[in-house]
């Protein structure tokens, strides 16, 4: 890869109203720090661009000075280091527009879902996000997307409807059912070496509320709480949507820091519904659940508008120091709940913040009236384990211990497939073998080909 020197830099920045900061200059540090403090960005450089154009340029240019693009726009999904080659923000591409009418929204590939809740709120809409609100929508939707109110609405990318890109040569592509239908298949659920997407539109639920919320037990109920859970989600209509997670937060939280307490994510969805009717059927599909869970230290569940939709899971903001990982589940029993118990249940002093199972099933399942790339759909449970090391309480090799602890005692449980939102970097077997069938494999790799010939966007496998 050719080096990048300061008069080099200089012929880009002429070409780009956006910003362009090489290693070292000032500018850089800010640009390159996302969500992981524990992965180190540090590429050549750092753009920014403005606008479209200002993609094509960039793209263009490393191109032609032989340098690799990564897009990024949060660095949530950031897991490896990255340590070469151009590093692409999408941070001012910051455009909104919602259309009511057709319940949709059109947005620059700039914006975390907090950015667009607000203002699908305000006329009347939802969306089907993922679980944290600081999460950027097209990272999300570009692995597919399983969210809080998944079970009800689908995958994220299944309500996508069209999306910009600017491709391997620079060149503007349009992605729809209509245009591009190869890369609009790949776009939802493809995730990586598909150009960088600018702009997207989006089909929006009529959900400008739910019923949801978090419903949390003490230590002492943990053991008796999950085994109930694992139970009762037998049997639950796909308008109800759950997961849970032991929790290890710090002693400063009030009600649930200082020790274990499970949390038991809940949300109601009925498109259309008025409040009034979502809390009645919300609460009358709870009433079972509470009377075998029992009491709760804190119970957050109530109507809860679009715009707050992140207070299901209330997952962690950052920037934070985390060490994940993640795998899709084929059917667990109450031997995988002891399993999993024997690591962090309350009797033991784990160094993991989050141990967390999601349901799958209902609509997650089907396939979108427009096929797409998404893989892991079919298996019915989600396993997530993390922490965050930190030199004084618990250094990373002491999480890592614990968090592959979990992994070989749970390996028996693996799925066939895992979706590349929960694979972080993937392994390039996890990459080849699991992320999708071996026939949507071959098709995504002639999409890649078709968009980036020469290899610009690298994904490291
Ligand atoms: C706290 C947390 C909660 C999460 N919850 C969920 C969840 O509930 N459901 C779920 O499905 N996933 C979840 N994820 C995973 C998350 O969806 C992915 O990591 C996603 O890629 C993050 O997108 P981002 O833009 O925020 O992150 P980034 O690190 O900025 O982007 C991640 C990758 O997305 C691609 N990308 C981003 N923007 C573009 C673009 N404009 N053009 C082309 N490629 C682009 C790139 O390959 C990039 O490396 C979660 C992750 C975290 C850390």
């Amino acid at each position: 890869m050719a080096v990048i020197t300061r008069p080099v830099a200089e012929d880009l920045r002429t070409l780009m109203r956006g910003a362009v900061h090489l290693r070292g200059e000032a500018g850089y540090a800010a640009e390159v720090e996302g969500f992981n403090l524990l992965s180190p960005t540090r590429p050549d450089l750092v753009v920014v661009p403005e606008d479209e154009a200002d993609v094509q340029a960039a793209v263009r240019w490393a191109a032609a000075h032989a340098q690799t693009v990564h897009p990024q726009l949060t660095g949530h999904g950031a897991y490896r280091a990255l340590e070469h080659g151009m590093l692409l923000k999408t941070s001012r591409l910051t455009h909104l527009r919602v259309d009511a009418d057709r319940a949709s929204w059109t947005m620059g590939a700039g914006l975390r879902w907090m950015d667009i809740l607000p203002e699908l709120h305000r006329h009347g809409l939802g969306a089907v996000t993922g679980s944290a609100r600081t999460v950027g929508a097209v990272g999300l939707i570009l692995g597919g997307g399983i969210g809080p109110l998944g079970l009800t609405l689908g995958m994220a990318s299944d309500w996508a409807r069209a999306f910009r890109v600017v491709d391997g040569r620079g060149d503007v592509l349009v992605a729809s059912p209509t245009e591009n239908t190869d890369l609009f298949w790949a776009l939802r659920g493809g995730k990586v070496g598909l150009g960088v997407v600018t702009e997207m539109t989006v089909a929006a639920p009529r959900t400008p509320f739910v019923y949801g919320g978090g419903l949390f037990y003490g230590a002492a109920d943990i053991h008796r709480v999950t085994h109930a859970w694992l139970d009762w989600v037998r049997d639950i209509p796909d308008s109800v949507n759950t997961s849970i997670a032991i929790l290890r937060l710090p002693p400063e939280v009030p009600v649930i820091g200082g020790s274990a307490v499970l949390h038991v994510r809940y949300a109601y969805v009925e498109p259309g519904a008025s409040t009034d009717e979502l809390a009645e059927g919300g609460e009358a599909l709870l009433a079972g659940w509470r009377e075998l869970a029992g009491p709760t230290i804190l119970d957050t569940v109530g109507v809860l508008p679009s715009d707050r939709l992140g207070e299901i899971h209330s997952e962690p903001e950052g920037p934070i120091p985390v060490w994940e990982w993640g795998d899709f589940l084929e059917d667990i029993d109450h031997d995988f709940i002891d399993t999993l118990l024997s690591h962090v249940g309350a009797a033991r002093e784990a160094p993991l913040a989050t141990v967390e199972i999601r349901l799958q099933g209902g609509a997650i399942v089907r396939e979108p009236a427009v096929p797409s790339a998404v893989g892991g759909k079919a298996q019915p449970f989600t396993l997530l384990v993390l922490g965050m090391p930190s030199d004084e309480l618990a250094p990373w090799e002491v999480v890592e211990a614990a968090g592959h602890a979990i992994r070989d005692d749970v390996a028996g449980y693996s799925g066939a497939q895992i979706n590349y939102n929960w694979a972080n970097h993937p392994s390039s077997d996890t990459f080849r073998t699991r992320l999708w069938s071996q026939e949507a494999s071959d098709r995504l790799r002639n999409v890649r080909a078709a968009v980036d010939p020469d290899g610009v966007f690298e994904h490291g496998n």
